[in-house]
C-alpha cells in the first residue's frame, strides 16, 4: 500500500479544514465538480477532495485532476 507522507500538523490542519500548504480555510476554495468528485483548488493551488458524507477533505491525487 502507498503511503502518502502526511506530517500530523497536517492532518491536524485537514482536520481543521484548511490548506496543509497555506493554512486558509478550504472553504474559501474553489469548488469544481470533476470526475464525480467534488474537488476543491486552494488559492495556493492544492488541491482537495470534499467527502460529502463524512464532510472531510483530503489531498488530491494527481490521477484526480
Ligand atoms: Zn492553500
Amino acid at each position: 500500500m502507498l503511503k502518502n507522507i502526511i506530517t500530523p500538523v497536517q492532518s491536524w490542519l485537514l482536520s481543521q479544514k484548511r490548506c496543509v500548504g497555506c493554512g486558509t480555510s478550504l472553504v474559501q476554495g474553489t469548488k469544481s465538480n470533476q470526475q464525480a468528485n467534488n474537488v476543491v483548488l486552494c488559492k495556493c493551488k492544492r488541491m482537495y477532495i470534499y467527502n460529502e458524507e463524512k464532510g472531510t477533505y483530503r489531498r488530491a491525487l494527481l490521477s484526480e485532476v
